[in-house]
Protein backbone atom coordinates (compact mmCIF):
# COMPACT_ATOMS: atom_id res chain seq x y z
CA UNK A 1 0.00 0.00 0.00
CA UNK A 2 0.93 3.21 -0.88
CA UNK A 3 0.61 7.01 0.76
CA UNK A 4 0.33 10.41 -1.24
CA UNK A 5 1.43 13.72 0.68
CA UNK A 6 0.23 16.99 -1.13
CA UNK A 7 1.61 20.82 -0.16
CA UNK A 8 -1.75 22.72 -1.22
CA UNK A 9 -0.20 26.36 -1.89
CA UNK A 10 -1.27 29.50 -3.54
CA UNK A 11 1.36 29.37 -6.43
CA UNK A 12 1.95 25.51 -6.67
CA UNK A 13 0.63 22.03 -5.93
CA UNK A 14 3.36 19.81 -4.72
CA UNK A 15 2.67 16.02 -4.28
CA UNK A 16 4.75 12.84 -3.48
CA UNK A 17 4.06 9.28 -3.71
CA UNK A 18 5.51 7.73 -0.86
CA UNK A 19 6.00 4.05 0.33
CA UNK A 20 4.34 3.40 3.82
CA UNK A 21 7.95 3.60 5.41
CA UNK A 22 8.30 7.11 4.02
CA UNK A 23 10.35 6.62 1.18
CA UNK A 24 9.54 8.78 -1.50
CA UNK A 25 8.43 7.15 -5.36
CA UNK A 26 7.56 9.70 -7.37
CA UNK A 27 7.36 13.37 -6.90
CA UNK A 28 4.85 15.70 -9.61
CA UNK A 29 3.80 19.56 -8.72
CA UNK A 30 1.36 21.50 -11.30
CA UNK A 31 0.21 25.43 -10.74
CA UNK A 32 -2.64 26.43 -8.13
CA UNK A 33 -5.73 27.22 -10.63
CA UNK A 34 -6.88 30.08 -7.81
CA UNK A 35 -8.87 31.80 -10.91
CA UNK A 36 -10.66 28.21 -10.91
CA UNK A 37 -11.89 28.41 -7.31
CA UNK A 38 -12.93 25.88 -4.46
CA UNK A 39 -14.32 22.94 -6.95
CA UNK A 40 -11.36 23.96 -9.39
CA UNK A 41 -8.46 23.52 -7.02
CA UNK A 42 -10.37 19.90 -6.05
CA UNK A 43 -9.93 19.02 -9.29
CA UNK A 44 -6.76 19.87 -9.91
CA UNK A 45 -5.51 17.86 -6.67
CA UNK A 46 -7.15 15.20 -7.94
CA UNK A 47 -5.44 14.86 -11.46
CA UNK A 48 -2.58 15.92 -9.37
CA UNK A 49 -3.53 12.21 -7.32
CA UNK A 50 -3.59 10.43 -10.66
CA UNK A 51 -0.08 12.13 -11.78
CA UNK A 52 1.40 10.16 -9.10
CA UNK A 53 -0.43 7.24 -9.24
CA UNK A 54 0.89 7.09 -12.88
CA UNK A 55 4.15 8.01 -12.36
CA UNK A 56 4.98 5.32 -9.73
CA UNK A 57 3.51 2.99 -11.85
CA UNK A 58 0.79 1.98 -9.04
CA UNK A 59 -2.66 1.37 -9.09
CA UNK A 60 -5.37 4.13 -7.37
CA UNK A 61 -6.55 1.38 -5.27
CA UNK A 62 -3.43 0.52 -3.35
CA UNK A 63 -3.32 4.09 -1.95
CA UNK A 64 -4.09 4.13 1.76
CA UNK A 65 -4.59 7.70 2.09
CA UNK A 66 -3.61 11.46 1.34
CA UNK A 67 -2.54 13.98 3.15
CA UNK A 68 -3.19 17.30 2.23
CA UNK A 69 -1.83 20.49 4.33
CA UNK A 70 -3.49 23.91 3.13
CA UNK A 71 -2.12 27.03 3.91
CA UNK A 72 -4.99 28.01 6.38
CA UNK A 73 -6.88 27.49 9.05
CA UNK A 74 -8.92 24.01 9.34
CA UNK A 75 -10.47 21.46 11.39
CA UNK A 76 -9.60 17.72 11.87
CA UNK A 77 -12.85 17.38 8.82
CA UNK A 78 -10.81 19.38 6.40
CA UNK A 79 -13.59 22.38 6.81
CA UNK A 80 -11.32 25.09 6.04
CA UNK A 81 -12.46 27.68 8.00
CA UNK A 82 -10.08 30.46 6.12
CA UNK A 83 -7.04 30.30 3.48
CA UNK A 84 -6.14 33.76 2.59
CA UNK A 85 -3.81 32.72 -0.25
CA UNK A 86 -6.93 31.29 -1.68
CA UNK A 87 -9.90 33.26 -1.07
CA UNK A 88 -11.84 29.88 0.84
CA UNK A 89 -13.62 30.85 3.70
CA UNK A 90 -15.60 27.98 5.12
CA UNK A 91 -15.44 25.40 2.75
CA UNK A 92 -15.99 21.70 3.18
CA UNK A 93 -12.52 20.70 1.28
CA UNK A 94 -11.78 17.26 2.86
CA UNK A 95 -15.21 16.35 2.20
CA UNK A 96 -15.49 17.48 -1.28
CA UNK A 97 -12.05 16.07 -2.12
CA UNK A 98 -13.14 12.52 -0.20
CA UNK A 99 -16.08 13.00 -2.24
CA UNK A 100 -14.26 13.44 -6.04
CA UNK A 101 -11.59 11.05 -5.34
CA UNK A 102 -13.48 8.18 -3.41
CA UNK A 103 -10.14 8.04 -1.12
CA UNK A 104 -9.41 8.76 2.63
CA UNK A 105 -8.49 12.18 3.05
CA UNK A 106 -6.25 14.02 5.93
CA UNK A 107 -5.99 17.46 6.31
CA UNK A 108 -3.97 20.03 8.24
CA UNK A 109 -2.19 23.19 8.06
CA UNK A 110 0.87 23.35 6.22
CA UNK A 111 2.89 24.50 9.08
CA UNK A 112 1.91 21.42 11.17
CA UNK A 113 2.48 19.53 7.84
CA UNK A 114 5.84 20.58 8.14
CA UNK A 115 6.62 19.71 11.75
CA UNK A 116 5.41 16.45 10.99
CA UNK A 117 7.72 15.54 8.05
CA UNK A 118 10.72 17.22 10.55
CA UNK A 119 9.72 14.93 13.37
CA UNK A 120 9.18 11.53 10.98
CA UNK A 121 12.17 11.65 8.95
CA UNK A 122 14.50 15.35 9.60
CA UNK A 123 15.39 17.45 12.52
CA UNK A 124 12.90 16.24 15.23
CA UNK A 125 13.19 12.78 14.40
CA UNK A 126 13.22 10.13 17.32
CA UNK A 127 12.01 13.22 19.71
CA UNK A 128 8.67 12.82 21.84
CA UNK A 129 7.52 16.83 21.62
CA UNK A 130 8.93 18.90 19.16
CA UNK A 131 8.79 22.60 17.53
CA UNK A 132 9.07 23.83 14.34
CA UNK A 133 9.46 27.22 13.49
CA UNK A 134 9.24 28.01 9.74
CA UNK A 135 11.03 31.90 9.31
CA UNK A 136 10.00 32.70 5.43
CA UNK A 137 7.82 35.81 3.74
CA UNK A 138 5.98 35.24 7.06
CA UNK A 139 6.53 33.31 10.26
CA UNK A 140 4.76 29.63 10.71
CA UNK A 141 5.17 26.85 12.92
CA UNK A 142 3.69 23.44 13.65
CA UNK A 143 3.99 21.64 17.07
CA UNK A 144 4.54 18.20 17.86
CA UNK A 145 3.05 17.09 21.12
CA UNK A 146 3.82 12.75 21.80
CA UNK A 147 4.69 12.65 18.37
CA UNK A 148 1.52 13.92 17.25
CA UNK A 149 0.58 17.16 16.00
CA UNK A 150 -1.00 19.57 18.27
CA UNK A 151 -3.07 22.25 16.56
CA UNK A 152 -5.70 23.11 19.24
CA UNK A 153 -9.05 22.50 20.75
CA UNK A 154 -10.43 24.39 17.26
CA UNK A 155 -7.86 23.88 15.13
CA UNK A 156 -6.52 27.38 15.76
CA UNK A 157 -3.57 26.84 17.90
CA UNK A 158 0.66 26.54 17.02
CA UNK A 159 0.23 29.94 15.43
CA UNK A 160 3.77 30.64 16.16
CA UNK A 161 3.92 33.88 13.58
CA UNK A 162 1.22 35.89 16.18
CA UNK A 163 2.97 35.34 18.93
CA UNK A 164 3.63 38.69 20.72
CA UNK A 165 7.08 39.81 21.53
CA UNK A 166 6.88 42.88 21.57
CA UNK A 167 6.30 46.53 20.09
CA UNK A 168 6.74 46.88 16.80
CA UNK A 169 6.69 49.96 14.50
CA UNK A 170 4.74 48.33 12.09
CA UNK A 171 1.46 46.71 12.85
CA UNK A 172 1.17 42.73 11.09
CA UNK A 173 -0.90 41.81 8.55
CA UNK A 174 -3.42 40.03 11.03
CA UNK A 175 -4.09 43.71 12.67
CA UNK A 176 -2.19 42.96 16.29
CA UNK A 177 0.81 44.94 17.12
CA UNK A 178 4.02 43.12 18.31
CA UNK A 179 3.58 39.41 16.32
CA UNK A 180 6.87 37.64 16.12
CA UNK A 181 6.14 37.80 12.19
CA UNK A 182 7.05 41.30 12.34
CA UNK A 183 10.50 40.72 14.35
CA UNK A 184 11.54 37.78 12.86
CA UNK A 185 10.51 36.92 9.11
CA UNK A 186 12.66 37.26 5.53
CA UNK A 187 9.91 40.40 5.37
CA UNK A 188 10.68 42.04 8.24
CA UNK A 189 14.66 41.58 8.60
CA UNK A 190 14.59 43.48 4.40
CA UNK A 191 12.27 46.40 5.95
CA UNK A 192 13.91 46.81 8.95
CA UNK A 193 17.36 46.59 7.01
CA UNK A 194 15.80 49.29 4.94
CA UNK A 195 14.40 51.53 7.47
CA UNK A 196 18.09 51.76 8.86
CA UNK A 197 19.62 52.61 5.61
CA UNK A 198 17.19 55.22 4.77
CA UNK A 199 17.88 57.15 8.17
CA UNK A 200 21.68 56.98 7.06
CA UNK A 201 23.25 56.46 10.03
CA UNK A 202 25.30 53.96 9.56
CA UNK A 203 28.10 53.26 6.40
CA UNK A 204 27.17 50.00 5.23
CA UNK A 205 28.33 47.55 2.21
CA UNK A 206 24.12 47.44 1.72
CA UNK A 207 24.40 51.13 0.58
CA UNK A 208 26.36 50.45 -2.80
CA UNK A 209 23.90 47.40 -3.64
CA UNK A 210 20.61 49.43 -2.93
CA UNK A 211 21.99 52.78 -4.68
CA UNK A 212 20.80 50.59 -7.21
CA UNK A 213 17.70 49.58 -6.39
CA UNK A 214 16.32 49.36 -2.32
CA UNK A 215 14.26 46.93 -3.87
CA UNK A 216 16.64 44.23 -4.87
CA UNK A 217 17.36 43.78 -1.18
CA UNK A 218 16.95 40.61 0.22
CA UNK A 219 17.54 39.02 3.70
CA UNK A 220 20.27 36.71 2.25
CA UNK A 221 22.45 40.01 1.49
CA UNK A 222 21.74 40.89 5.04
CA UNK A 223 22.60 37.52 6.40
CA UNK A 224 26.13 37.88 4.21
CA UNK A 225 26.53 41.30 5.10
CA UNK A 226 26.33 40.82 8.89
CA UNK A 227 28.70 37.89 8.30
CA UNK A 228 31.32 40.55 6.62
CA UNK A 229 31.08 42.48 9.47
CA UNK A 230 29.44 45.15 8.46
CA UNK A 231 27.69 46.98 11.51
CA UNK A 232 24.18 48.27 10.04
CA UNK A 233 23.33 44.31 8.71
CA UNK A 234 24.73 42.99 12.25
CA UNK A 235 22.63 45.47 14.12
CA UNK A 236 19.50 44.16 11.85
CA UNK A 237 20.16 40.83 12.39
CA UNK A 238 21.08 41.23 16.07
CA UNK A 239 16.96 42.69 16.05
CA UNK A 240 15.73 39.73 14.54
CA UNK A 241 17.52 37.58 16.54
CA UNK A 242 16.67 39.03 19.79
CA UNK A 243 12.76 39.00 19.36
CA UNK A 244 13.30 35.38 17.43
CA UNK A 245 14.85 34.24 21.12
CA UNK A 246 12.31 36.14 23.06
CA UNK A 247 9.44 33.60 20.92
CA UNK A 248 11.60 30.51 21.34
CA UNK A 249 12.15 31.04 25.09
CA UNK A 250 8.43 31.29 25.35
CA UNK A 251 7.72 28.35 23.58
CA UNK A 252 10.50 26.57 25.77
CA UNK A 253 9.04 28.14 29.41
CA UNK A 254 5.25 27.09 28.02
CA UNK A 255 6.33 23.55 26.16
CA UNK A 256 9.51 22.17 27.39
CA UNK A 257 10.46 20.28 23.94
CA UNK A 258 13.28 18.26 23.10
CA UNK A 259 13.90 20.26 20.25
CA UNK A 260 13.25 23.41 18.66
CA UNK A 261 13.84 23.24 14.70
CA UNK A 262 13.55 26.73 12.56
CA UNK A 263 13.32 26.01 8.90
CA UNK A 264 12.39 28.17 6.40
CA UNK A 265 14.51 30.67 3.92
CA UNK A 266 15.84 32.35 6.52
CA UNK A 267 17.41 28.72 7.59
CA UNK A 268 19.94 29.06 5.20
CA UNK A 269 21.61 31.33 7.25
CA UNK A 270 22.63 27.77 9.55
CA UNK A 271 25.08 27.55 12.25
CA UNK A 272 25.87 31.75 12.20
CA UNK A 273 22.10 32.52 13.30
CA UNK A 274 22.30 29.20 15.55
CA UNK A 275 24.91 30.31 17.35
CA UNK A 276 23.58 34.28 18.09
CA UNK A 277 20.27 32.49 19.02
CA UNK A 278 21.81 29.85 21.28
CA UNK A 279 23.56 32.55 23.10
CA UNK A 280 20.20 35.42 23.22
CA UNK A 281 18.10 32.48 24.12
CA UNK A 282 19.67 31.56 27.29
CA UNK A 283 18.80 35.00 28.86
CA UNK A 284 15.17 34.22 28.57
CA UNK A 285 15.11 30.65 29.53
CA UNK A 286 13.75 30.18 33.09
CA UNK A 287 14.95 27.03 34.35
CA UNK A 288 18.38 27.24 33.34
CA UNK A 289 20.13 23.83 33.01
CA UNK A 290 22.45 21.75 30.66
CA UNK A 291 21.21 18.90 31.05
CA UNK A 292 17.34 19.25 30.39
CA UNK A 293 18.12 21.31 27.70
CA UNK A 294 15.94 22.23 24.64
CA UNK A 295 18.22 21.60 21.49
CA UNK A 296 17.96 23.85 18.94
CA UNK A 297 18.16 22.80 15.52
CA UNK A 298 17.82 23.69 11.93
CA UNK A 299 15.72 22.14 9.72
CA UNK A 300 16.87 19.17 7.22
CA UNK A 301 13.75 18.72 4.47
CA UNK A 302 13.38 22.05 3.12
CA UNK A 303 11.17 21.93 0.79
CA UNK A 304 9.80 18.68 0.73
CA UNK A 305 8.76 18.58 4.37
CA UNK A 306 5.25 19.46 3.66
CA UNK A 307 4.65 16.26 1.37
CA UNK A 308 6.78 14.29 3.61
CA UNK A 309 5.00 15.81 6.24
CA UNK A 310 1.64 15.07 4.56
CA UNK A 311 2.18 11.86 3.96
CA UNK A 312 3.17 10.50 7.27
CA UNK A 313 0.19 12.20 8.42
CA UNK A 314 -2.03 10.31 6.86
CA UNK A 315 -0.49 6.79 7.68
CA UNK A 316 -1.08 7.83 11.37
CA UNK A 317 -4.24 9.03 11.15
CA UNK A 318 -4.78 5.51 9.72
CA UNK A 319 -2.85 3.64 12.33
CA UNK A 320 -5.09 5.95 15.22
CA UNK A 321 -8.29 4.85 13.51
CA UNK A 322 -7.90 1.30 12.92
ZN1 LIG B 1 0.09 38.84 13.52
Amino acid sequence: MYLIGIDLGGTEIKGGLFKEDGEVLAKQRIKTPVSEGFEGVCQAIYRLVQLLVNAGGIEEKNIKAVGVGIPGVCDGEGMVYSAVNLYWTNVPFGKRLRAITGLEIFVENDATMGAIGESAVGSMKGVKNSVLITLGTGVGGGIIIDHLPYSGSHGLGSELGHMIVGENYYDCNCGSNGCLETFASATALVNYTKKLLQEGQHESILCTKCQEDLDKLEAKDVFDAAKEGDQLAQKAVQRLVKYLAIGVANINNILDPDVIALGGGLSKAGDYLLNLLNNEVEKYIFFKSEKMKCRLAIAELMNDAGIIGAAMLAEKRIQISS
